[in-house]
């Protein structure tokens, strides 16, 4: 059983290499931009508060966020451990995570800034399964549609030039000091850097695996 955080910017392919990595370390993905997106198609009270964050690229409330996760963290069955994907992005949320679960590493994606605007404005989503595509090098086979269940693909409301740009900047701010409390904690990291556009999700899926056999971790 192993607990697990990937860091990375917008775009650097977190939840791409989750989604592999989920099936070769047996885990579960808990993914709280998914989760979001999820309550706002809902169209809840809640959701409707969350998608006037979400729009502008701002982060939701710490005391809605924290409420998201252990909601679902309580639903992985016993035994099981996870990968955390968009969570924690402040110090607060990492304070609120040491009093719940044990972090066996850290997974940070090294991404330069102009590979990361390239894929958001051409990411597509599966509108379905969520399954994640690049019109530049993550095709897929049909125009629009997806490989794995036939759903459409639609455009992410906040992959927009501004919001991009804003989804940034509150990364860097918020979210990168992370790494630090991290390292002070003495948590392991395993670094994954993409230097170019095409590399291949596997590559870059292997490097992490690497990274995690050598920590006894997979
Ligand atoms: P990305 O990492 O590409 O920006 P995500 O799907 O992880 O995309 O997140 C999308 C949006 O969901 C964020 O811009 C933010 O508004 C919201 N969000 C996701 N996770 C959190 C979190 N842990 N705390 C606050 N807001 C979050």
């Amino acid at each position: 059983m192993v607990n697990l955080i990937i860091f990375g910017a917008p775009g650097s392919g977190k939840g791409t290499y989750a989604s592999r990595l989920k099936e070769k370390l047996n885990v579960e993905v808990i993914a709280t931009g998914d989760i979001f997106r999820e309550m706002i198609k809902e169209n809840t009270p809640l959701g409707r508060k969350v998608k006037a964050y979400v729009d502008r690229g701002l982060l939701v409330p710490d005391d809605v966020t924290l409420e998201v996760l252990k909601e679902n963290l309580a639903k992985i069955p016993k035994g099981k451990g996870f990968i955390l994907d968009g969570y924690p992005r402040t110090l607060e949320q990492a304070k609120a995570l040491d009093g719940i679960a044990k972090i066996d590493a850290i997974i940070n994606l090294v991404v330069p800034d102009w590979i990361i605007i390239e894929r958001l404005s051409s990411r597509r989503i599966c509108q379905n399964c969520g399954a994640i595509y690049n019109l530049l090098f993550l095709k897929p086979k049909k125009d629009m549609v997806c490989d794995k269940c036939g759903g459409p693909l639609y455009q992410r409301s906040d992959d927009t030039p501004e919001v991009i740009k804003k989804r940034i900047e509150v990364y860097e701010k918020q979210t990168q000091p992370l790494l630090e409390y991290y390292k002070n904690k003495r948590v392991p990291f395993v670094e994954a850097r993409c230097e170019k556009l095409e590399t291949p999700p596997e590559a870059i899926v292997q490097e992490i695996m690497d990274g995690l056999k050598k920590l006894g971790l997979a």
